[in-house]
């Protein structure tokens, strides 16, 4: 039986992974959240991991008061999320939202673990140290962000270098189809009404923007060591087709499936078995249509910078990252407006103080540059 840890089990993510976890039998040796301690209590009482983390340190304190009957460790901070990280266990599936994934990214790698990784910031800011010390340490790096598991499916049994472009599928978000006149004035709530995925806010508003695309083109990059160039963007409206590879030979290999991220998250953790999906089969009949058509980077700049950002390379990426994060999370909080999260992304391409060879130390100073450039700028 594999054994488990979860970082970011509160999440959407998280969550899923559980119900994989509960169906299949998996054992869950250790849990990581921010600060949702009445969840992560339930989860811990539930599945009697060996080891808990809490982001935020008061909430820690509580927390080890509610479970002081149990025998479960409590840890706190981003010291005690990273140790979770390094535990026992064979995988670490890591559904951190934003930056904070990367250092528990790293020090699972460091213990020699599987990282299954929906964390896609982790990639985005460190995928240069990410891969070289993946390969160092021989650990394996399995996406689950469908459209990466979708490509990593496909490519299986493809001969080495013959994969000549990547087809990135995109739903579109919510405001598919509008103009930048049309979204002068959107909502959070119409930002975060999105048409074929559940997830969390800050994902979602990244595919409203389509942020989230370029975020995945960054991370496709890394994973699968191809130029931007060579990574095709598709608005396929039905979420079925979730990415695929083009061949030298002109063959079209995609993976097509249910909206639903357990069954990415499911490939994950049985790779590079398969095992029975209990949950909504796709009926192709029941589609019909599905339909692709190039996106519109006039209107949804977020995309066309990222891809900027990782063509210039260094700490572009994590600039134009920090900087999203911190803008998405003012937009949720009604203090700019969507059509902003692009000019805030677009001021810290440009001010980015970049390198080409950086540290982890290099990566966090960004971020926390980007961070201010967008606070200080409203
Ligand atoms: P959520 O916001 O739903 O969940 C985020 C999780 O991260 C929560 O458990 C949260 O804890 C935890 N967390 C936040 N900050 C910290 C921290 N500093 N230390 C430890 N844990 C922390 O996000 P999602 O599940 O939607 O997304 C997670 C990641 O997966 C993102 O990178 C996203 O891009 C990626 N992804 C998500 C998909 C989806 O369908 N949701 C699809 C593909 C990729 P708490 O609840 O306590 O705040």
């Amino acid at each position: 039986m594999k054994k488990l840890i979860i970082l970011g089990s509160t999440g959407s993510i998280g969550t899923q992974a559980l119900e994989v976890c509960r169906r299949d039998g998996y054992k869950v040796t250790a849990l990581a959240a921010g600060s949702n301690i009445e969840l992560l209590e339930k989860q811990a009482r539930e599945f009697k991991p060996l080891t808990v983390a809490v982001f935020d340190e008061q909430k820690a304190k509580e927390l080890k008061i509610k479970l002081a009957d149990t025998n479960i460790k409590v840890l706190s901070g981003v010291e005690g999320v990273c140790q979770v990280a390094e535990g026992e266990g064979d995988i670490v599936l890591n559904s951190i939202v934003g930056i904070a994934g990367l250092r528990p990214t790293l020090s699972a790698i460091d213990a020699g673990k599987t990282v299954a990784l929906a964390n896609k910031e982790t990639l985005v800011t460190g995928g240069e140290i990410v891969n070289r010390k993946a390969r160092e340490k021989g650990v394996k790096i399995l996406p689950v962000d469908s459209e990466h598991s979708a490509i990593f499916q496909s490519i299986q049994g493809a001969p080495e270098k013959s994969v000549k472009k990547i087809l990135l599928t995109a739903s579109g978000g919510p405001f598919y189809g509008k103009k930048k006149s049309d979204l002068e004035n959107v909502t959070v709530k119409e930002a975060l009404n999105h048409p074929n995925w559940s997830m969390g806010a800050k994902i979602t508003i990244d595919s409203a923007s389509l942020m989230n695309k370029g975020l995945e083109v960054i991370e496709a990059v890394h994973l699968f060591g191809l130029p931007a160039r060579d990574i095709e963007v598709l608005v396929h409206r039905q979420s079925i087709v979730h990415s695929g590879v083009e061949l030298s030979d002109g063959a079209v290999i995609a993976q097509l499936g249910t909206p639903d991220m357990r069954l990415p998250i499911q490939y994950a953790l049985t790779y590079p078995e398969r095992s029975n999906f209990a949950f909504e089969h796709l009926s192709l009949a029941d589609i019909g249509t599905l339909t692709f058509e190039k996106p519109d980077t006039e209107t949804f700049r977020c995309l066309p910078l990222c891809i900027a950002a990782i063509n210039e390379g260094g700490l572009a990426p994590t600039a134009v990252n920090g900087a999203n994060e911190e803008a998405v999370r003012l937009f949720l909080e009604g203090k700019i407006k969507f059509l902003q999260i692009a000019d805030l992304v677009e001021k810290a391409l440009l001010c980015v103080n970049n390198k080409k060879e950086f540290s982890l130390d290099d990566i966090l100073a960004t971020d926390k540059a980007a961070r201010e450039l967008v606070r200080n700028y409203i």
